[in-house]
């Protein structure tokens, strides 16, 4: 979850052209309907996106809802793999309810899907959550931390306006090895921080807004081997459709907006974005063989 959507309701009537080689959504919420959208089939979702080149999803559950809507899914379409957490904002509205340990509970056995890859998203939010929701908020990052080590996963982390904290953080409990910034949005400095460390960082449709200049230089900076490409559909479409509703099936908008800032033909983005992801989750196909990055 990052933010809603303003201007144009519904899903865009044009589809981007197929990408070269098919590569990954590393995050989506198939869960989440936007606001005074129509609800659509999640095979629906992911037919659509397999015809633009967009085969495989991270499907991220980040409530309780969401977390059993993630783990029916998994059962259910090869196609996906899930990633589970108590979102940053979650975690002081369920502490303020008395609720907190129980659904950490029921996190951490929801983990232990084979096809639950991803403790995530999890993180920091200081625009949605005050100054006193944050030391919860903290805590509950590094019980997630803690349980993607404790169980091998990897991490999807989200951040807004909180690099420093998120940086720190993950600096004084050990980071996964597989850590994952989803929907960057950090400067080049930022980057350069991940990068050293060995993260991966994801970008979404914000890369392609006008605007995102900082975004941008961001991605100059990522080698093509820790870069990833998500929607965190169904918010922050990519431009042209920017407003719209956003779909797996508009990756290949923002991938090719990547290719241009990166000057790299986008079947060699292709092939990196989708080894990538296989190398952080392991293969759809199967079990995770272990490999690691
Ligand atoms: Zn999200």
């Amino acid at each position: 979850m990052s933010q809603k959507g303003s201007g144009p309701r519904g899903l865009p009537e044009e589809l981007p052209d197929r990408l070269p080689v098919d590569v990954v959504d590393n995050h989506v919420h198939l869960d989440i309907t936007r606001e005074g959208d129509e609800p659509f089939a999640v095979a629906d979702a992911i037919e659509r996106a397999a015809a633009v080149g967009v085969s495989r999803l991270v499907q991220v559950g980040c409530d309780l809802d969401g977390i059993r809507f993630t783990l029916a899914a998994i059962d259910e379409h090869p196609e996906l793999l899930g990633g589970i957490a108590l979102h940053p904002n979650e975690v002081p509205r369920l502490h303020a309810e008395g609720r907190l340990d129980e659904a950490y509970a029921e996190v951490e056995r929801g983990a232990a899907h084979e096809r639950v890859r991803v403790i995530g998203e999890t993180g920091l939010d200081y625009y949605r959550t005050g100054p006193e929701g944050v030391a919860v908020q903290q805590d509950g990052f590094r019980w997630h931390i803690d349980l993607a080590k404790r169980l091998g996963k990897a991490l999807q982390i989200h951040d807004r306006d909180a690099h420093a904290d998120v940086l720190r953080i993950l600096d004084e409990e050990g980071a996964p090895e597989r850590t994952v910034l989803h929907c960057f949005s950090g400067d080049l400095a930022m980057a350069r921080e991940c990068v050293e460390r060995g993260y991966h960082l994801s970008f979404a449709g914000t890369v392609t807004f006008k605007n995102a200049r900082g975004l941008r230089d961001a991605l100059t900076a990522v080698p093509l081997h820790q870069l990833l490409v998500e929607t965190d559909a169904p918010y922050l479409a990519p431009a042209p459709y920017r407003g719209a509703t956003n779909a797996s099936y508009l990756v290949p908008a923002t991938l090719r907006a990547m290719a241009g800032v990166l000057t790299v033909d986008v079947p060699t983005l292709c092939r990196a974005v989708s080894e990538n992801s296989e190398r952080v989750y392991g293969p759809w196909g199967g079990p995770r063989s272990g490999q690691t990055a």
